[in-house]
């Protein structure tokens, strides 16, 4: 009788040991998980395939680009870290409703039906739509000549809504600007529209000689970055941030290294 209750007393001795033990060894995963001192973190989605305003770097490990830079200085100026994930354009809004991300930063052109759906901050670029084609097209002169021709676009995009009202046009609707270069590449379509900061960067920068961008601009957008309606407080955070950046040449700072000269 006596061994029996040692034998217990020694088996919850260890057991109480073992519960120290693991007491302890605890200790690092829970102050490294908590806020402990660390920024919060700012789930911001973004489709990187839309340069200059979001792309992967050579290794495709990093986000780069003049959107990627401004949501990092937003982020910053609010004490928050930007996690950026990658997402097709047209699953940004859905992932924003659904509570998986909490901006969007994507070249996103502020418009009343997506108004409907998101919180837009203050507009932080001034864009518009232009056709490419081949140089050796000359039948494609402005958007009105696209009547009847094949023209690939982005799916989901101001682009695609745009060029399905000209009449008689084939729309080939892709998943990035850089499937819609490829495809005109290809010869599988006579054009294809784009915002024209993404259309002039390709032309600048990806050493295709044969194609040209026409002069027309189509509409002209402003792009904001998007927060659910669901927390307003986040949208007039960003917007007091982005009045900062403004303010303190940080802005200007990034505009130059994209895009070149200061804003008008
Ligand atoms: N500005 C366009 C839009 O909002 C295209 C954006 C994009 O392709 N990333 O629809």
């Amino acid at each position: 009788m006596k061994k029996l209750m040692l034998i217990c007393m020694a088996a919850l001795l260890s057991l109480t040991v073992l519960a120290a033990g693991c007491g302890g060894g605890d200790k690092k995963p829970a102050s490294s998980g908590g806020s402990g001192g660390s920024a919060k973190v700012l789930r911001v989605g973004t489709n990187a395939d839309f340069a200059p305003f979001e792309f992967q770097d050579v290794n495709g490990k990093e986000y780069e680009g003049f959107d990627m830079d401004l949501i990092r200085a937003v982020a910053k100026e609010m004490g928050y870290k930007a996690d950026i994930q990658n997402i097709n354009f047209d699953g940004l809004i859905p992932a924003l409703e659904s509570g998986n991300l909490d901006l969007i930063i994507s070249g996103m052109t502020i418009n009343d039906e997506r108004k409907q759906k998101v919180n837009f901050s203050d507009p932080y670029y001034k864009s518009g739509l232009t056709i490419i084609v081949k140089k050796d097209n000359t039948a494609i002169k402005k958007f009105s000549d696209l009547a009847g021709k094949k023209v690939a676009v982005q799916i989901g995009t101001t682009s695609a809504k745009e060029v399905r009202k000209i009449n008689g046009v084939e729309v080939k609707e892709l998943n990035s600007s850089a499937d819609t270069f490829m495809e005109l590449k290809a010869g599988g379509v006579d054009a294809v529209v784009n915002d024209r900061p993404v259309n002039d960067y390709y032309i600048a920068k990806s050493g295709v000689k044969d194609v040209r961008a026409l002069d027309e601009l189509l509409t002209s957008e402003d792009y904001g970055m998007a927060m659910s309606k669901k927390n307003p407080d986040l949208q007039k955070e960003v917007n007091a941030a982005l009045k900062k950046l403004h303010e303190n040449g940080e802005y200007d700072k990034i505009y130059k290294k994209w895009f070149g000269e200061a804003k008008k």
